[in-house]
């Protein structure tokens, strides 16, 4: 077999231009989708991706604005920001730039960003949200995981997924996912014993663990689909967590670049759309 290649920056632009449609529908209400920032010091690499979101934002009429604030600045005062944005209904999205400094606590945050205005799914109510299997704003990577899935037309129900990796941003609720749609899902990770006898027997493989080349084709059955989330920046660019020699087994696999990133930035987009869609006025 030789695996169909998912084309992420395709499936990204056609999932952005269906959200044009929804930003006009939301225009004729007088309604702006808009999505805030908040920066914290000056971090090159969250500046980047802020623009990238940015220029994506742009021709689908979402506007993007940014609040700075200094790296070292007291959680009272983040407190204040965030709540500031909470309480302006013309604010849609609210993404706090991570990895949080150190002397900030990410459990602490995780409360304070309002539930339809946390768009990335870092908050305690969303995450319950999606343990329950209730609708609300799943982490990005998860959630472009899944829209992946079912563009690609792969069948979840009563198939086997097995999850490498159990962060709160990608593993555990894709896997939370998985399982709301009746899939059977094994989640493993750096404790493992045997990792390849789990990744074997998986239908559906989701790899979020960071660590290229993890994934080499003895580890896999023929057949099964392949979800690359790992992304780490080597000499030779961007590579994911699975040996490309596994491509020639698989039946569909997310290269990296060019997979699942691109569909995360559009899914994020949908995020904010979709909170202005829930604005109560
Ligand atoms: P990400 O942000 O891509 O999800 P994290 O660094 O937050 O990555 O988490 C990495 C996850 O991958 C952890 O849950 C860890 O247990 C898992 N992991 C890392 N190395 C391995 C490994 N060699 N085998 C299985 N799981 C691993």
């Amino acid at each position: 077999v030789t695996a169909t290649l998912i084309d992420g920056r395709a499936m990204a632009a056609r999932l952005r231009t269906s959200l044009r449609c929804r930003v006009d529908v939301l225009a004729r209400r007088g309604i702006v989708p808009h999505l805030a920032f908040v920066m914290l010091g000056d971090s090159g690499p969250a500046r980047v991706y802020a623009s990238r979101i940015e220029k994506l934002a742009a021709p689908l009429g979402i506007q993007v604005s940014r609040r700075e604030l200094p790296g070292d600045v007291r959680f009272s005062m983040l407190e204040r920001e965030v709540g500031a944005l909470n309480a302006d209904s013309a604010v849609d999205g609210i993404l706090v730039q991570m990895p949080l400094p150190e002397h900030l606590v990410e459990t602490h945050l995780s409360s304070i960003i309002e539930q339809r205005k946390d768009v990335d799914g870092i908050t305690i109510q969303n995450a319950g949200r999606l343990y329950l299997g209730l609708p609300g704003h799943p982490p990005s990577t998860a959630a472009a995981i899944l829209h992946i899935l079912t563009e690609g037309n792969v069948d979840i129900a009563g198939r086997h997924a097995v999850v490498v990796g159990r962060s709160t941003i990608v593993g555990h609720p894709i896997a939370e996912l998985l399982l709301n749609r009746d899939a059977t899902v094994t989640i493993t990770h750096r404790q493992t014993r045997d990792l390849e006898a789990a990744t074997r027997l998986a239908d559906i493989l989701v790899v979020a663990a960071g660590v290229p080349g993890l994934i080499t084709p003895r580890m896999i059955s023929p057949g099964v689909v392949i979800i690359d989330a790992g992304i780490t920046v080597s000499d030779s660019g961007v590579v994911g967590d699975v040996d490309v020699a596994c491509w020639d087994l698989a039946s569909l696999v997310t290269p990296v670049p060019g997979g699942v990133g691109p569909v995360t930035n559009a899914v994020l987009l949908r995020g904010v759309v979709e909170s202005a869609e829930h604005r109560s006025e």
